[in-house]
């Protein structure tokens, strides 16, 4: 095959975690630069112009948050954040500065691979709502946005007004993490005068109608502090 090769850019102080990440990247057919300190990576983004950016935020030199920035100035270059646990704000402020998903320590080969995969999906071909077809589908559940129907199997979901907008908005980002917040404003608007609690009652009322069990959800995941994300897409891939 002479199909053009993806550039990952590594931007990690931590040898082991880069190592691993680069050794996956390179068997899966990318090229990889691999930097150590965020000055290093800052250049690396601008001579390399990377398909796909992994950040990790606690760098030697400058802050992660302030890579990311720099780079987000000119480059709209996907951006995953590589992130420690227990740190749901630091995650929070990364995708409000443009990230555009994290992953965290540790992770695996296959976890590694789809949300990369996902970020340059998203960036080279949102997903269109025209097609005529259900263009979102994954172990069962599929919906039309045409129609706005939402199906498990044969069966037929009703949804409200609101659900429909919460479980669509999620499917077109399937995969990627959307926070509170970015739901809150796409759903309700800039200025609505609403809350993370309004949210929850509606997505425990839909995990109500299309999970099996509502407490070990299978299509939309909580991402404790910071948001939701649904299945892949299986149509898409
Ligand atoms: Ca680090």
């Amino acid at each position: 095959m002479s199909e053009l090769k993806l550039t990952a850019l590594i931007i990690e102080d931590e040898e082991n975690i880069g190592n691993f990440m680069s050794a996956i990247l390179k068997a899966n057919g990318y090229k990889v630069i691999l930097c150590a300190t965020g000055e290093q990576g800052i250049q690396c983004a601008e001579s390399y112009c990377p398909d796909i950016i992994l950040l990790d935020l606690g760098l030697p030199d400058i802050d992660g948050m302030e890579v990311l920035k720099e780079i987000r100035r000119w480059a709209v270059t996907p951006i995953i954040i590589i992130s420690a646990r227990n740190l749901e704000a630091e995650k929070v402020s990364a995708l409000d500065a443009g990230a555009d998903d994290y992953i965290t320590k540790p992770f695996g080969n296959e976890e590694l691979l789809a949300r990369i995969r996902t970020a340059l999906r998203h960036r080279r071909q949102p997903l269109q709502a025209d097609t005529g077809t259900p263009v979102y589908c994954a172990k069962g559940l599929k919906i039309d946005f045409d129609k706005r129907r939402v199906f498990i199997g044969e069966k037929e979901i009703r949804l409200t007004q609101i659900e429909y907008k919460l479980v669509s908005l999620l499917a077109e980002n399937a995969g990627r993490v959307i926070t509170y917040e970015a739901i809150i404003r796409d759903i309700w608007g800039p200025h609505a005068d609403t809350n993370n609690q309004i949210l929850r009652v509606n997505m425990a009322n839909i995990r109500r109608k299309i999970e099996k069990n509502p407490a070990t959800p299978q299509y939309i995941f909580t991402e404790v502090g910071v948001g939701y994300r649904m299945l892949e897409n299986e149509f898409s891939n």
